[in-house]
Order: structure tokens, then sequence, then C-alpha cells
């Protein structure tokens, strides 16, 4: 399960990933409101801790942008003890629940169990994009009555190029979506795994295309039923 943590203090930060890393939870670590934003925004996250008081863009903000964007991912927030009108504020823009700093590491876990737990009840377990729908479950991609099974890695980048459709994903964002940041891969495989996936939609017939925009990354277009 891979948690998001965008917290500004660096040591509490990297203090409430070795406490997820050692509950066996994935941890991505944003130190501001505008990386944590991005990553956030690349849907690949079964919950987010997310502080409130952050540089750039604050905690709230971010909640609000991907409740907007139709992005269900279960939000904590984490609140300093007085600052009570920034819980309702952030009940009101989307957070799932909220805690104080600070706090005990066995709440946390508690906390974030609950969170994920009543994620999986209402979350879809397929993702759709154009003719597309995807398989959370068994990874099988399929387009009409035609389908196809995915590796571990081509369902990690379909998923996250399904996840983000208004907008492009750089080489690297899949790298690091996918990969994570302590990896030997390089860009090299993203090409090779974007490309296994383009002959694999390729031979479902899909009018969903994986563009490449120069210099930019990738992005799905649904550019309709092509033959
Ligand atoms: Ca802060």
């Amino acid at each position: 399960m891979n948690i998001l943590v965008v917290e500004d203090e660096r040591n509490l930060a990297d203090a409430i990933c070795k406490i997820l890393d050692d509950a066996g939870y994935r941890t991505e670590v944003a130190y501001d409101g505008d990386m944590g934003s991005r990553l956030a925004e690349t849907g690949s996250f079964d919950a987010l801790v997310l502080d409130i008081m952050l540089p750039k863009k604050d905690g709230i903000e971010i909640v609000r942008d991907l409740r907007h964007a139709g992005d269900s991912t279960p939000v904590l927030l984490l609140t300093a003890r007085t600052a009570t009108s920034d819980k309702v504020t952030g009940l009101d823009a989307g957070a799932d629940d909220y805690m104080t700093k600070p706090f005990e590491n066995d709440e946390l876990l508690a906390r974030l169990r609950a969170l994920t737990r009543r994620s999986g009840d209402v979350q879809l377990d397929v993702a759709t994009f154009g003719d597309l729908s995807l398989d959370l479950a068994t990874h099988d991609l399929s387009c009409g009555e035609r389908s196809t099974h995915l590796s571990s890695k081509e369902f990690e980048v379909m998923r996250t190029l399904m996840a983000s459709t208004s907008r492009v994903l750089s080489k690297r964002d899949l790298l690091i979506r996918v990969w994570g940041t302590g990896s030997e891969a390089t860009e090299n495989s993203v090409e090779a795994y974007v490309s296994f996936l383009r002959k694999k939609l390729h031979h479902l017939h899909s009018g969903v295309h994986i563009t490449t925009l120069r210099m930019l990354g990738y992005r799905l277009e649904d550019l309709g039923y092509l033959e």
C-alpha cells in the first residue's frame, strides 16, 4: 500500500515515513505543497497524509483540488493543536480525517488503517478511459470483447497514465511513480514499458493512444476508434 506524506518539517516527515515503512507501507515524501500536490495528482497512492501549513500550497488547497478533479483518495490531515478552524475547513474541503500534532505512532497507524479500509469498500475496482477498462485486481486491460493481461510494471504504468489523463506525465514522473526514487531503473525502462503498452493497445484495437509530447512526456488520449 502506497502512502504519500506531505510535511515541511523534515524531521517529522521522516519520522512519519519511518513509522509507516516499519508497518509495511510504501511511502513517498514531499516537503512542500507544490511537490505534494503534483505527486498526489498522479493518483497512485492509497492514502495521503497532509500537513495543513505547508510552503507554496497548503494542505487544504491540495485536498480541495484533488476532490474537484474527482480524486477520492483518503486524506488524513495533520493540524497544529490550536487550529480548530483548520479542522472544520479541512473536512469541508474533502479530507476524511484529521489528527492533531503531536500524536502517538499507534494513533497514526490506526487512523490510516481505518481510512484505507473505508476506501476499499467504496473505491471502484476498475479504472476506465475511452474504450478501455483496467481491472485493478486482476490487471486485465479490456476493450470491448478483447482483453489482455498486463505484467505488474505495465499495470503500474497504465494505471498511472489513466489516473492522470488531464496532464502530461514526464518520463521522470513515471519513473518515480512506478519504480520509486531508490530504483536503478532509468528513463529507458519507462520508454520500454510504454512501447509494450502501445503494442497491447494496438492488439486490443483501442482508440486510446499513449501520445508522446516532445520534451514533455506522455499523455493518454482518446482518439476514437481508428480502423
Ligand atoms: Ca507545516
